[in-house]
């Protein structure tokens, strides 16, 4: 198949040192390709060699199945145009005259006419990379983000078919680096635009790119799409700092945390305290614990230092609860990002508390149950279940590092407990007239202090699973016996 770009074997030194060893790699046309490796593994003589800024010493370069030897520097510039890391200012010079200098390549004969085609191209480019309104502006006056667009501005007046670029965002705020990217993104897709671009930032090469080259020491190291290379392991031999991946929130990429040296200090279960009012029961803890949970406010993965679980009326209803009861906690001054926030039409004052403390494990479990929408859920299918809320909110507290595996345990072994105790309880479906399992709008969070003791797993089988089996069982019978003691008294 035909490559945009293909480099086979390429070696460079300058004089006795050698920089790149056998260096081979293919770009397909519309391709956004990256190249990474930690400074001086040879990205920027990579990419010097592909714009022939430096002389082929060894292997060989072919763009469009052409050697890239064979290209005048008028054709190269015709198909190629390079966005350098530094560009001097050139004083004197216009943002519109510095632009015009794309057009160069395109320009024909010894007295080369100024043609509405080279106009269109500029104006273009000048919109494109939003300086339309600077165009008279000398360019010794911007900033040095700016003075970057003009120079992207120029090769894209160039139309070329490859625009190679050496850390086209190092100028630019975070905002210009995106919308950059965004831009540049949207031309392979839409103009089969082949974008070649050294990066330093992993998270947005990672974003961005198709497929990642990993120099390391001049050599290629890994080769593939940002999923397939960016790895733990590849990314500490290459970087030589601990890495951890993780997915992208809303895009199937990975994203690389780096591991610093900074030690996550915990006071743990010992410093959490709880306070209930009519209104709300809270548990604070003095250092953020990292919570797993399906809350109305922090559901997912959050590290959170407030657990508010909030009565409302049986009628509440919201169009946005989520934005209603931030709001609830913003007016109660709690930092809404350091809050877990959940609701329940059930009293909270008939929460029931249970500390697990043994050799093993140290541990509590908050059950606030109400059983007004008890569902079995292996016949949900079969009716409309409502979802106000009735609700069991369980929230339990553990002293320890979970890994990803145990956190989803606990959330599987507190289900199953508490399935138990609904049965235990005789709880029935009201529709079904068989067992509950639950109601329609349950709520759950893990909260780990993340020091000390360790734990891989929470099944049954752990210790851990063992404990939020006990707990969360014991709990939630309590608490159930609470609400029925109370439905009693009203009546
Ligand atoms: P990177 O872009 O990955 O930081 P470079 O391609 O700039 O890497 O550099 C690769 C190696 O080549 C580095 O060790 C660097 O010091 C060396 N080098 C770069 N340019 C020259 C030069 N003009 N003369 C001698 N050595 C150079």
């Amino acid at each position: 198949m035909s490559k945009m770009l293909r480099v086979n074997e390429l070696s460079y030194r300058y004089g006795t040192k050698q920089v790149l060893h056998r260096v081979s790699f293919a770009v397909e046309q519309g391709e956004f390709f990256g190249i990474l490796g930690p400074n001086g593994s040879g990205k920027t003589t990579l990419l010097k060699l592909l714009s022939k800024e430096l002389p082929l010493q060894e292997g060989a370069i072919a763009l469009n199945d052409m050697p890239l030897v064979s290209f005048s520097p008028k054709q190269l510039a015709r198909v190629v145009a390079v966005l350098p890391q530094s560009v001097e200012a050139a004083f004197g010079y216009t943002v519109k005259e510095t632009v015009e200098l794309g057009r160069y390549a395109h320009q024909r004969g010894l007295l080369p006419k100024w043609t509405e085609e080279d106009e269109r191209a500029v104006q273009e480019a000048l919109a494109k990379t939003g300086l339309l309104a600077k165009q008279q502006q000398p360019i010794d006056q911007l900033s040095g983000g700016e003075r970057q667009r003009v120079y992207l501005a120029r090769a894209l007046a160039q139309e070329p078919k490859v625009l190679l670029l050496d850390e086209p965002t190092n100028h630019m705020d975070i905002a210009q680096q995106v919308r950059l990217l965004n831009e540049l993104k949207q031309w392979t897709n839409e103009k089969r635009l082949t974008v070649v671009a050294i990066f330093h930032d992993l998270h947005l090469a990672s974003l961005y790119c198709d497929r990642l080259l990993l120099l390391h020491e001049g050599h290629v190291a890994a080769n593939g799409t940002p999923s397939e290379l960016i790895e733990e392991t590849t990314m500490e031999h290459v970087f030589h700092v601990a890495v951890r991946r993780q997915a992208h929130p809303v895009l199937p990429a990975p994203l690389l945390t780096f591991l610093p040296h900074v030690k996550h200090m915990s006071e743990g279960l010992a410093s959490l305290t709880m306070t209930t009012t009519s209104e709300q029961l809270v548990v604070t803890t003095k250092t953020p614990f990292k919570v797993l949970s399906s809350a109305v406010v922090g559901a997912g993965v959050q590290w959170a230092r407030y657990f508010v679980n909030r009565h409302v009326p049986k009628q509440y209803t919201s169009s946005d609860p989520e934005a209603e009861m931030k709001q609830y906690l913003r007016e109660r001054s709690f930092d809404v990002q350091q809050t877990i926030g959940m609701m329940t039409a059930v009293h909270v004052e008939d929460a029931s508390i249970v500390y697990e403390k043994d050799l093993e494990v140290s541990l509590c479990a908050i059950v606030t149950a109400g059983v007004g929408n008890a569902v079995d859920v292996t016949k949900a299918w079969q009716q409309n279940v409502s979802s106000s809320v009735g609700t069991i909110n369980t929230m339990i507290f553990i002293d320890g590092m979970l890994t990803d595996a145990a956190f989803v345990q606990a959330v599987m072994t507190a289900t199953e407990a508490k399935t138990k105790a609904l049965s235990d309880e005789g709880v029935l479906d009201p529709v079904t007239n068989t067992f509950a399992t639950g109601t329609s709008t349950d709520c759950i969070a893990i909260a780990a202090s993340q020091t000390g003791r360790e734990y891989a797993y929470a099944g049954s089988a752990t210790a851990l699973g063992k404990a939020i089996g006990r707990a969360v069982y014991e709990a939630t019978i309590n608490a159930l016996r609470n609400y029925e003691k109370r439905k009693g008294e009203r009546r």
